[in-house]
């Protein structure tokens, strides 16, 4: 090979500096090619309590992510040792959980349990259970487990430290580029846009498996805080929404415009500029259905302005914050697919608006259940009926059948279902839902 001088080692890369706040353009200086990228990951600190070897691996990475200025290959080496990391995280993860003992549970003998004080011990009896068929013990559960990251997945899973249904198809996609890495077979480099992007989630699944959600996070976000706000609407289509302090003055466009507006009032994500977590489905408001993307709780309404805001000064309610994933949606199919229900709604309703066929899906959007249970009545999209993780989107099946069997797989997740009983209030104009009942 070629031998560079120091000077030479010393000297950005130009391909690094292509890459600038707005994507791949004019060169950045070194100095600000150097603090940009460094800010691109400044931010995801792992929390308290992560496991050393786990930790040092992640901050060795972070430091190593900063010479990716003097040289351009650095990047694509931190997107490869992220995913390595990623199986290291779970196997930390996993011998913290064991507390130095796993048990396996085999068809026929009893349980048994063995110490392991290393994951090479873990690895070694997995491979022994797995040629006996035992599966192995995660709380109420069993998993088939060998040792290998598909079965640290199922593991994280069922022991309920992961969490979120898109975040689960994002473990997939790691886990197909992590068995590129350990296994690869062709040529791939990674940009300072990507590998920021790998650290990042890892970071937040490291956190996640530590029992961290991370607040405003992609993969594993913290719950989200709701505001009161007011929902309004006239007869000539408008609608807004406004917080509730708004309505201490007087509605000019109200008094303008002579069209008296309906009022509710609601719990709701806040619009926040700029924001990964604004709900661009809020005037889709419906309490039969969730037809808005984050959970919108009805308070009051309708009403006039001077009622809503008697209403709020008497009640004072206060904001909340809500985990909108891994949500149990119901749709109901009858004459046309309607849109998902909470539980709670279907559990209210009458003997004869409970006819057709009832999905019982999992989801974190409505949106993401109503397009799953769409796509499964063509087969050919992949998406699946029976029960179990949809490989063609985030969705999962819990069952289907008749309301009472639709009710009845609910029940096996969630509990006993405490019905609820609204008013029937919508805002009367739909882009996203408009053929409701
Ligand atoms: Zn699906």
């Amino acid at each position: 090979m070629e031998i560079r001088s120091f000077e030479d080692l010393r000297a950005a890369d130009n391909l690094s500096l292509a890459f600038n706040p707005y994507g791949l353009g004019s060169r950045m200086k070194p100095d600000d090619a150097a603090e940009f990228q460094q800010r691109q990951i400044a931010d995801c600190d792992l929390a308290e309590g992560v496991a050393a070897g786990t930790r040092a691996s992640f901050e060795r990475l972070r430091t190593v992510f900063a010479y990716g200025v003097l040289c351009y290959d650095v990047y694509t080496m931190v997107g490869d040792q992220a995913l390595l990391i990623y199986e290291q995280a779970l196997r930390d993860r996993f011998m913290e959980w064991s507390a130095g003992t796993i048990t396996f549970r085999f068809s026929q003998d009893p349980d048994a349990s063995f110490a392991v004080t290393s994951y090479d011990d873990v690895k070694r009896l997995a491979d022994r259970m797995a040629r006996r068929r035992a599966k192995l013990v995660v709380a109420t559960n069993t998993i088939e487990f060998n040792g290998m990251l598909h079965g640290l997945r199922q593991w994280a899973r069922t022991a309920g430290l992961l969490r979120g249904r898109r975040s689960r198809t994002i473990e997939d996609a790691l886990a197909k580029l992590r068995n590129h890495v350990a296994h690869p077979s062709g040529h791939h480099v990674d940009t300072p846009v990507g590998a920021a992007q790998t650290v990042r989630d890892l970071a937040e699944l490291i956190n996640q498996l530590w029992g961290w959600a991370t607040p405003g996070g992609r993969l594993y976000p913290a719950p989200l805080h709701r505001e009161i706000a007011v929902l309004s609407w006239n007869g000539s289509g408008r609608a807004r929404m406004e917080p509730a302090g708004a309505l201490s003055v007087p509605d000019p466009a109200e008094e303008r415009e002579g069209d008296e507006y309906q009022h509710v009032v609601v719990r709701a994500v806040p619009f926040i500029p700029n924001s990964r977590w604004n709900d661009d489905h809020w005037a889709e408001f419906d309490t039969r259905y969730e037809t808005t993307r984050f959970p919108t709780e009805y308070l009051w309404g309708p009403g006039t302005r001077e009622e809503a805001r008697a209403w709020l000064e008497y009640e004072r309610p206060e904001g909340d914050s809500v985990d909108f994933t891994d949500r149990v949606f119901l749709i109901q199919d009858h004459e046309r697919l309607l849109p998902p229900m909470r539980p709670a709604v279907a559990a209210g309703l009458l003997d004869d608006e409970r006819l057709g066929v009832w999905h019982a899906v999992r989801a974190d959007f409505p949106d993401d259940a109503f397009a799953h249970v769409r796509g499964s009545g063509d087969r050919s999209t992949g998406h699946v009926r029976l029960p179990g993780d949809c490989p063609a989107c985030s969705a999962e099946v819990l069952g289907s059948g008749s309301y009472d069997e639709a009710a009845r797989a609910t029940t096996a997740v969630l509990g006993p279902i405490q019905a609820v009983q609204l008013p029937a209030v919508r805002l009367p104009l739909s882009i996203f839902w408009p053929d409701r009942p």
